[in-house]
């Protein structure tokens, strides 16, 4: 059998955790990439912005890739369009909306000169090398999304990014049901599908709920509204805005990326909010609280945005005041519950009124729970089965629900991020493994910033820095004056007064002593003088310069 019969899979990101979703698709010469997404740090990651896929599998191969296809506009589908255009500029096709979105993403960083995007509506297919590719309208937590019918010579894929079945969709527009069978109809041999809900019984509610939850809100709110979400989640944005025209609120967005989508979607037409329902938010915060309704991002506590910043008392242009209502209308990503938790309660400390997922229905998920996903897998009848979007926990179990519809276990692959996978004559194999980690994006940066620069910070920021300079005579090697000693993060004040000095005398001693490999041992005598005094280890720098 010849080496290009076979279609390869190669998960680069989404398989083993949740974000920074990228698959490859490669036929003989030819490469299909679906989705460039990104994720967000965890708690222990210092200092970096986010991370992005490993592509270095992409990059003596870029001049065959022959597309790369966007599901749709959220950040884990689109965030790394700009770095994976920088070293492979392939052309892009996205629904308008997801175009809209990559547009004002690659403008923001003044790199849309470089990209080659075009518009495919749902219902159109678009031939790419080998693979014709037909996208067909999902309902998920933003409008436009898609799911890809993927004939390639190998047989007929169908790549189900995230999706729920939801039947009264904000924008009415449910998913198409007619050709998830037209598709099964014809053989689907290998389906791979979102299983980020996997461990979620029932079906996900439809964003149809979200309405009245609102609606209590806008109406027991003796003061302003506050609505924080992400500035992805138009779905949400609009029915905040419905909300708004119901109780006669004027809106306002805050924040660049909310005010950009807002007013990407609402030119496209994917966000309806009439005009004199929107107000500028300089305006917006000196009319009468009760008649103002304001939105916008930081729904996950990040100390940098506006709800961080609110909680923190930071924000530059408004504070939050009593008789507030903030609504968190989105539900932690898992890493986050820490910081939600503690804005929460700086609000409240704050004397705002806070409304959050555990204790009204003001979020649902964009995403289907099992009796979704077994649905699919019953309307596909896929041959062969991969779950896709999730940790390896939420794969397993969506790998167990495909077998309970009947998919028998060695047609499913469970595989993480670097794994590839080779479909052969109806069949899956394991392939090689590639890298499929992760690259982390830190200011202008990118992949400088390796896991061991990332245990430093981890140490730096949990136990400190003691930081010794010594001025010693080049020709007697005798200190020439005091050790200066700095700490940060260490001692408390305290402590310092009492312990630096003894840390000083023991310097002299050491130097004034003859010892000339005079660093590394002051190192390791103060390391273990100051551990013995406070049963805590910082990294202790000695920096010795001869005069
Ligand atoms: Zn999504
Ligand atoms: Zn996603």
């Amino acid at each position: 059998m010849s080496k290009n019969k076979k279609l390869r899979i190669i998960p680069l990101g989404g398989l083993g955790e949740v974000g920074k979703n990228m698959t490859v698709y490669e036929y003989g010469k030819d490469i299909l990439i679906v989705d460039t997404g990104i994720m967000f740090p965890e708690n222990d990651m210092l200092g970096i912005d986010y991370i992005i896929p490993d592509f270095n599998y992409l990059l003596n191969k870029a001049d065959r890739v022959v597309g790369i296809v966007i599901t749709h506009g959220h950040e884990d589908h689109i965030g790394a369009i700009r770095h994976v255009l920088d070293d492979i500029p392939a052309p892009i096709y996205a629904t308008p909306l997801t175009r809209g979105l990559i547009e004002a993403k690659l403008a923001r960083n003044n790199v849309l000169g470089k990209a080659s995007l075009n518009t495919v509506e749902a219902g159109q297919s678009i031939q790419l090398g080998v693979f014709k590719v037909e996208l067909f309208h999902v309902c998920h937590s933003i409008p436009d999304a898609v799911g890809l019918g993927i004939t390639t010579p190998a047989g007929l894929i169908v790549h189900m990014s995230d999706y729920k079945f939801d039947h009264t969709p904000v924008d009415g527009w449910p998913t198409d049901f007619a050709k998830l069978a037209e598709l099964s109809k014809r053989g689907v041999d290998l389906l791979l599908s979102d299983s980020t809900n996997s461990e979620r019984p029932g079906w996900t509610p439809s964003e149809m709920v979200i309405g009245p939850a609102l609606d209590d809100v806008f109406a027991a709110a003796p003061g302003r509204i506050i609505i924080a979400s992400f500035a992805s989640l138009i779905s949400r944005i609009q029915q905040v805005a419905d909300a708004s025209v119901r109780h006669e609120r004027k809106l306002a967005f805050a924040g660049t990326s909310m005010v950009d989508n807002a007013k990407i979607a609402r030119k496209l037409g994917y966000l309806e909010i009439p005009e004199e329902t929107l107000v500028p938010l300089e305006q917006a915060l000196n009319m009468d609280p009760k008649r103002v309704a304001l939105m916008c991002t930081g729904s996950q506590g990040e100390p940098s945005s506006i709800i961080g910043r609110l909680s923190a008392g930071t924000n530059r242009q408004f504070d939050l005041k009593p008789g507030d209502t903030v609504v968190l209308s989105s539900h932690p990503i898992p890493g986050n519950e820490e910081s939600v938790s503690r804005a929460i309660n700086r609000m409240l400390r704050r004397g705002a009124n806070v409304i959050y997922d555990a204790i009204a229905p003001i979020h649902v998920s964009g995403h289907a729970s099992q009796e979704e996903q077994k649905l699919l897998l019953n309307l596909v009848k896929p041959k062969n089965f991969i779950p896709i979007h999730g940790e390896l926990r939420q794969l397993k179990r969506h790998a167990y629900l495909a077998q309970q519809v009947g998919v028998p276990d060695e047609n499913i692959l469970v595989v993480e991020n670097g794994q590839v996978v080779e479909l052969e004559d109806g069949k899956l194999h394991l392939g090689e493994r590639i890298p499929g980690g992760y690259v982390f994006v830190d200011g202008q940066s990118i992949g400088d910033i390796d896991h061991g620069v990332m245990r430093e910070r981890e140490k730096l920021a949990r136990s400190g820095i003691f930081l010794i300079d010594l001025n010693v005579d080049k020709y007697s090697g005798r200190l020439l004056g005091e050790p200066e000693i700095i700490t940060r993060g260490f001692l408390s004040p305290d402590e310092a007064n009492e312990l630096l000095p003894e840390v000083r005398g023991r310097i002299m001693d050491i130097v004034n002593g003859g010892g000339l490999d005079a660093e590394k041992d002051i190192a390791s005598a103060v390391k273990s003088f100051l551990y013995n005094e406070t049963k805590r280890r910082p990294m202790v720098f000695v920096t010795l310069s001869k005069a």
